[in-house]
């Protein structure tokens, strides 16, 4: 039986080389269809270097619904890079509280701190600088210096991956063929509108070009797209294999006394670095829970509570066991701890899983 080249909805065989895809046809679509988000520029207005670095730590890993609030509650409190330079560490941890990936507002104290004491306020404009800055990474460095500055170059994220490994049907997991799809996607740039082109990759890739039923009938791209045009854009981008998370263990200790509970903050460096929690022991692989009392932080009359909470982090899973005593009156002293009243927890910018804790152990409620 003679093999029939796959038809697509355009109508073209997979044997026709697809035509290079038009960014013209891409900035027309973003002119029309662009998302409206608080940190974009009104069309055709500058962008602010601050906002737009601002809104880029705050997305990395974080989605855009999510990021909304605090973008606009940092914003409302430190207006520009001289006022987030000016502010205590310890606030801006806890306006980040929620936000998860607490390394980023450690990060972007210290890169405000740069930009304001040592550039007199100025963001650099060149990829290569933005680069030099604490946590700006090369996705960040190529967004605000194509977004807030107009420069030749963009920004690759999982959206504009998606895209590209679509358009032109890579044959590998994006996790093995970023520098491919990076490459790729520097060959669409236009010579002018950088910033927008940029944007409107991450446009399509949010609204149209969706991980799932991609609105290829919607996509001005679709004539030059080779999934699209073999009918196999659910195959793009090819699945990776998929790598179970270790599970790790450990244990907080909740403990009231008088209306307070003993609470200690993180050392700076590491996971949940400088934020506050509930004393806890090391979160390990081989943590055995029935030895976690020998980590209490005082002798008390600690009560297992029943159900574990678990939390989700990037590289590992966390599945942490709860012990709560009631002490008649607080110690003088503890290291490292303080007591905060519970009417006041909520104040104290915990990380969501101590939130988490908070809840299991009744002091605030969900
Ligand atoms: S044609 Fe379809 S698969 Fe290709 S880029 Fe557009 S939405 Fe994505």
């Amino acid at each position: 039986m003679p093999r029939v080249p796959a038809k697509s909805s355009a109508g073209r065989s997979s044997a026709e080389k697809p035509p290079r895809p038009d960014p013209r046809a891409l900035l027309s679509w973003y002119d029309r269809s662009r998302r409206d988000l608080p940190w974009r520029a009104a069309p055709g207005e500058r962008a602010d270097p601050y906002s737009v670095w601002l809104s880029e730590i705050m997305l990395q890993q974080t989605t855009v619904e999510a990021v909304k609030p605090y973008f606009h509650a940092f914003l409302a409190r430190w207006p520009s890079v001289a006022a987030l330079a000016a502010a205590p560490l310890e606030e801006v941890m806890k306006a980040w509280a929620g936000l998860g990936y607490y390394a980023r507002a450690r990060n972007l104290h210290a890169c405000a701190q740069q930009v304001a004491f040592e550039r007199g306020g100025i963001f650099p404009r060149e990829e290569g600088d933005l680069l030099s800055l604490p946590g700006v990474g090369p996705y960040t460095a190529a967004a605000v210096a194509a977004i807030a500055f107009d420069a030749p170059c963009v920004a690759v994220d999982g959206n504009v991956e998606r895209v590209v490994a679509r358009l032109f049907a890579i044959d590998r997991p994006i996790r093995e063929a970023k520098r491919d799809l990076r490459e790729q996607a520097q060959t669409l740039l236009p010579a002018a509108r950088s910033g927008d082109f940029t944007q409107a990759l991450m446009d399509l890739g949010a609204t149209v070009c969706t991980p799932r039923a991609p609105r290829c009938d919607l996509c001005p791209l679709a004539p030059a797209c080779a999934a699209a045009l073999r009918g196999e854009t659910e195959r793009f981008p090819v699945k990776a294999q998929k790598l179970d998370k270790p599970l790790r263990r450990g244990a907080a200790f909740v403990v009231t006394s008088g209306g307070a509970a003993l609470l200690r903050t993180r050392p700076p460096r590491g996971l949940l670095g400088g934020m506050s929690e509930f004393p806890s022991t090391p979160f390990r692989v081989d943590f055995d829970p029935s030895r976690a009392r020998a980590h209490a932080p005082m002798a008390a009359r600690w009560k297992e509570l029943p159900g574990a909470v678990e939390h989700v982090f990037t590289h590992f899973s966390l599945r942490l066991t709860i012990f709560a005593a009631t002490l008649p009156a607080p110690p003088p002293y503890i290291e490292n701890g303080r007591w905060t009243p519970l009417a006041r927890l909520s104040e104290e910018g915990l990380p969501t899983l101590m939130r988490k804790v908070a809840i299991r152990a009744g002091l605030i409620v969900e």
